[in-house]
């Protein structure tokens, strides 16, 4: 079997499936396929040693028929501008799904951020804004947090826009400090819309959530929160992962503890009373469930044959391929496609833009309520779907998204 995908491959044979599964029709079809604007800048900075350094930095914009461009902006090495317009055609469809008016971008710089001091960091931050400022903008594109960045970056981006525009403009961007108009429970939302995901299938599939074994791969702000998610709902954290590898420990993680353990020594690795293994390792785990929270391409036609998990929930953007899909499926395997799993993130992030708006600050509380209500719907949106269709339920989950966007461009019409 050959498998050699690419981010946007993968991307375009989904919406391919989607298209042909809601019979739309080829013109649209070309429409969904492209994207309306991709933007590549270079970022002159000066280091803090005096010379001068230059990254490319990109921003692609899918979709914007059902409300301007949102997704997050990730600073990593080697990123591609077909990555970055995989993952924005990704947002197109999860902000549909969540039913929130916002369409879908993602942006992303080359550069590998533990190089780099705060102050560059800040630099390169600030300049890129500068070289896209007119793409940007509370009713255009709004920014969030992705790999490598964080709620510090955030706040840079919203504030070098606020001075280019002459005022504050707190909803130009989302993640942010809630100092500055972030709104409570985001930093928590999309590990915690990951549990609530694997909440609402647990019942559909009989698996008892209290003491149900799960493995995470990545100890970043997903895999992380995530993580206390499961445990506070009764599950036992038997496995963790970040870039250096993982541990495992039959008898359930304590994971603030192994938080503080990472801070000292860099890695989760050498964790007391556990055992080290790899990430590959990590994934083939005898558990319940398994979230996949680090990169994409993780589960593939190699390995999903060995996955013992009866349920997967997709933290990451595209950590299975398409041919690991199918055979997921084959094996009975329920997996929550990311375009859900992940979504409550920028459901929170709309949130967030919302009170920001409004100049409302709204109460964690209120945050989380809205969150799971949001999330709950979404799912049984979905499952709706996959129960007329009997379909898997990332066909569903596509049919959903691709859908919604396709009436939205259909009503708006083509002009001129
Ligand atoms: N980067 C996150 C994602 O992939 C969040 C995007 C947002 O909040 O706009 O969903």
């Amino acid at each position: 079997m050959s498998e050699e995908h690419t981010p946007l491959t993968v991307a375009q044979s989904q919406l391919k499936l989607a298209s042909k599964k809601l019979g739309l029709d080829s013109g649209m079809h070309k429409m969904l396929s492209q994207p309306k604007r991709s933007i590549s800048v270079s970022i002159d900075i000066r280091m803090d040693n005096g010379t001068v350094d230059v990254f490319n930095g990109l921003r692609v914009q899918h979709w914007d028929a059902r409300g301007p461009f949102k997704g997050g902006i990730r600073y990593y090495p080697n990123i591609t501008l077909e990555e970055v317009t995989a993952l924005a055609m990704l947002m197109t469809w999860k902000c549909a799904i969540a039913n929130i008016p916002f369409g879908g971008a993602k942006g992303g710089i080359c550069v590998d951020s533990k190089k780099l001091s705060q102050h560059e960091l800040e630099r390169l931050t600030r300049r890129y804004v500068s070289l896209i400022v007119e793409y940007l903008g509370p009713h255009r594109d709004i920014p969030a947090p992705d790999m490598y960045t964080d709620a510090q970056t955030m706040a840079w981006i919203m504030d070098t826009y606020s001075q280019l525009k002459g005022y504050r403009i707190p909803e130009s961007a989302t993640g942010k400090p809630v100092e500055i108009g972030g709104s409570w429970g985001r930093i928590e939302a999309t590990g915690r819309g990951v549990i609530h995901c694997v909440k609402q299938a647990s019942v559909n599939n009989g698996l008892k959530l209290k003491g149900a074994s799960v493995a995470i791969q990545g100890f970043g702000n997903v895999g992380y929160q995530a993580a206390v998610a499961a445990q506070e709902i009764g599950c036992k954290v038997v496995a963790v992962s970040d870039s250096t590898g993982g541990i495992y420990c039959i008898d359930g993680l304590n994971i603030p503890d192994v938080l503080a353990h990472k801070e000292k020594t860099q890695t989760v690795q050498g964790y007391k009373d556990c055992k080290n293994i790899t990430n590959e390792e990590l994934l083939e785990l005898p558990c319940d469930v398994l979230i996949p929270a680090a990169l994409q391409n993780q589960i593939t036609y190699k390995n999903a044959d060995k996955i013992k998990a009866r349920m997967v929930a997709e933290g990451a953007n595209g950590p299975t391929t398409p041919e690991a899909d199918k055979i997921l499926y084959e094996k009975e395997i329920c997996l929550i496609p990311d375009i859900l799993a992940n979504s409550g993130g920028v459901t929170v992030s709309y949130f967030e833009w919302v009170q920001n708006l409004t100049r409302e600050q709204w109460p964690l509380e209120m945050v989380n309520r809205k969150l799971e209500e949001k999330m709950t719907k979404a799912f049984n949106d979905v499952e709706a779907i996959v129960a007329k269709e009997e379909s898997d339920m990332r066909t569903g989950a596509l049919m959903l998204g691709v859908g919604r966007v396709a009436n939205a461009i259909k009503v708006l019409g083509l002009w001129p």
